[in-house]
């Protein structure tokens, strides 16, 4: 299902989870620590583990969570300095060298997306700017062994990501809060 993006791409950069395929098995949070050079206490993505119902009727959801990269950010606005900003491919970065660590944004943001790097700027999931650029997959994306994350341009109608969001329900998190997140949850 996956294939890398092309660098050039500067069309609407989004992300499909599979909450079915997903076995919680944690390889993408660690993929991401590796990959980004991760300090102990910042974590670009987790794995929520969700139960629902009453004994003995139960179901369990697991979603690899991490930024939304929304198209209507408030951390974006709210952000003094100009650090947080949405890029042209639909992304949403932090810049260090603007960023004066003062919080706005982490308050901000209702997906807890963000943390306070001890460099003292705030660090979050770029999708992998870095590798993307070099035309590969991000590591969480790479390194899944469900094959439960799938990165792709929302602009191409004929693309991996338009095709699997077409053929399958999904669902986005918090969406009463009008941030229109950019990471669905198929369902
Ligand atoms: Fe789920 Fe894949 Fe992450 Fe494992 S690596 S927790 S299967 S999304
Ligand atoms: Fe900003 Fe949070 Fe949306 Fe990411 S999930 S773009 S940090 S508001
Ligand atoms: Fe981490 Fe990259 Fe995955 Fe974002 S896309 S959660 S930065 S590995």
């Amino acid at each position: 299902m996956n294939a890398p993006l092309a660098p050039e791409v500067v069309g609407r950069i989004a992300m499909a989870m599979d909450t079915r395929k997903c076995v919680g098995c944690n390889a993408c949070a660690v993929a991401c620590k590796t990959e980004n050079a991760l300090p102990a206490e910042v974590f670009r993505d987790w794995v929520v583990i969700e139960t629902r119902g009453a004994f003995p009727n139960l179901s369990q959801e697991i979603r690899s969570e991490r930024c939304n990269h929304c198209s209507a950010p408030d951390c974006v606005t709210v952000c003094p300095t100009g650090a947080s900003a949405r890029l042209p491919d639909g992304t949403v970065i932090v810049d260090p060298d603007k960023c004066t660590g003062c919080k706005a944004c982490i308050a901000a943001c209702p997906y807890g997306a963000r943390a306070v790097h001890p460099d003292g700027y705030v660090d979050k999931c770029t999708f992998c700017h870095q590798r993307r650029e070099r035309g590969e997959l991000p590591a969480c994306v790479e390194v899944c062994p469900t094959e439960s994350l799938v990165i792709g341009d929302l602009d191409d109608p004929d693309g991996p990501l338009r095709r699997l969001l077409a053929a399958r329900d999904f669902k986005v998190l918090q969406p009463e809060r009008g941030l229109h997140p950019n990471l669905f949850f198929l369902t």
